[in-house]
């Protein structure tokens, strides 16, 4: 079965925490505080594979975490970093946030992609020994890793897509001229999976071109195949619609083409609107008193589509309708690639009452659930991210609550694996 779209969960690992711990030595009455750091939690990476062409692997696992970052031990051992894991997708998928289906990225060029970030691990208690402060008792959870719900659509990445009824010849023109075999019989629906050709016209030129399972009517209602399929030639450049015109099936030709272009008009006007040659196939089946290639002929070009007569089975006419197609697509902007849509939602403070404060001399230590989040999601080395979090321990009344308590200009605050002077 050929599966083009799934749903996963992805979690990152989350960072180690940090040791407490004190240095001890033969003879040596009270060590200082050596307790290391965590190592931080494994990302999840995503990596194009052009040996996948489907999306199969992920109909039987469906959720994906990535290992915790290692607690830190005593010796200033820092604890080991998760490792990253790296789920391997077809070139062209496409991962969308499976709340809002907003576009995350376009996994159709080579780079990896981070999709969730691994969480920072926590410092040991080495970190918070001062000349005043010689023995804390104090080290640090890691951070959560970051999760998502996701969804995988696999977009084919091709120039151009052929597009007609079952039978009509799909398959075979795409044998016969380019490197790619598919199936093909007289049968329909003997396509059920696209197929991918490389056409070479002449040195230097060249364009992929996607054979689609067939496009049936009420399609775009999710009746029959086609439907499903139609995604696979969202980004195609330009669009080859294949009409049999022998009547060996005792098909009117023209009710075809409309039948078909009404169902694209149906799944998207804009794919509709798409640049469309017309090539009229099985002409070596046409009984010389059919009015059936003239009818076509007129009706097509009158709606001003390029219109060419060919015969898959025989090649006749194949070269000239690639020569026009390269032509065509040599005027034509290149594939689609989606912009990315997804915007993170920035994540809340909650109430400084649920954050356990420890202060020690002039040292407060603050920590709590909602903090962890909200500092696992903020980009410490981004300006105007660290005056959002600003803005958000404030809103929580947690500065408040320090004052309370007795904080001063001078003291330091100590949240997960960022420290900072207070000053009013
Ligand atoms: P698809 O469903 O559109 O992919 O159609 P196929 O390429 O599988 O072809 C369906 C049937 O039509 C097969 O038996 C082919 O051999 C036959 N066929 C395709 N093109 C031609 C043609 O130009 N002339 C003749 N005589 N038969 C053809
Ligand atoms: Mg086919």
């Amino acid at each position: 079965m050929f599966v083009d779209k799934v749903r996963i969960y992805v979690r990152a690992g989350s960072g180690g925490n940090g040791a407490v711990a004190f240095h001890r030595e033969k003879y040596v009455a009270a060590g200082g505080p050596d307790g290391g750091d965590g190592g931080n939690g494994g990302s999840i990476v995503l990596r194009v594979d052009d040996n996948l062409s489907t999306l199969m692997d992920f109909r039987y696992k469906r959720k994906y975490t990535a290992p915790n970052g290692e607690d830190g031990r005593g010796k200033r051992c820092r604890g080991k970093n998760g490792e990253d894991l790296v789920i391997r997708v077809p070139r062209g998928t496409v991962v969308r946030d499976a709340e809002t289906n907003a576009v995350i990225q376009d996994m159709s060029g080579d780079g990896d992609y981070v999709l969730c970030r691994g969480g920072r691990g926590g410092w040991g208690n080495q970190h918070f020994a001062t000349p005043t402060r010689q023995v804390p008792r104090f080290a640090k959870a890691g951070l959560p890793g970051e999760e998502h719900e996701v969804v995988l659509e696999l977009k084919l990445l091709a120039d151009v897509g052929l597009v007609g009824f079952p039978n009509v010849g799909k398959s075979t023109l795409l044998s016969v001229t380019s490197n790619a075999h598919p199936k093909i019989a007289n049968y329909h629906f003997t396509t059920l999976y696209p197929n991918l050709g490389v056409i070479y016209v002449d040195e230097g030129v060249s364009f992929v071109m996607a054979d689609i399972p067939g496009i049936i009517e009420g399609a775009a209602d999710g009746v029959g195949l086609g439907h499903d399929f139609l995604r696979h030639i969202d980004r195609c450049r330009l669009l080859v619609h294949i009409v049999d015109v022998s009547g060996s099936e005792d098909r009117d030709p023209v009710a075809d083409f409309e039948a078909i272009h009404e169902e694209l008009r149906r799944y998207s006007p804009e794919l509709a609107a798409r640049p469309m040659l017309v090539a009229a196939n099985k002409a070596d089946l046409l009984p010389p008193e059919s009015g059936n290639l003239a009818r076509l002929r007129d009706y097509v070009t009158q709606r001003g589509y390029p219109f060419f007569v060919i015969s898959a089975a025989t090649t006749q006419g194949t070269r000239e309708l690639m020569r026009a197609v390269a032509d065509r697509l040599a005027h034509l902007p290149p594939v689609t690639v989606y912009e990315r849509e997804y915007v993170k939602p920035l994540p809340e403070a909650g109430d400084a009452q649920e954050l356990q404060i420890e202060h020690d001399e002039d040292l407060w230590i603050v920590s709590g659930s909602w903090l962890q989040r909200l500092l696992a999601d903020i980009n410490l080395e981004d300006y105007e991210s660290r005056m959002y979090f600003d803005r958000q321990l404030r809103k929580s009344g947690l500065f408040d609550r320090l004052e309370a308590m007795g904080i001063e200009d001078g003291d330091t605050v100590s949240i997960y694996d960022l420290e900072f002077e207070y000053t009013r």
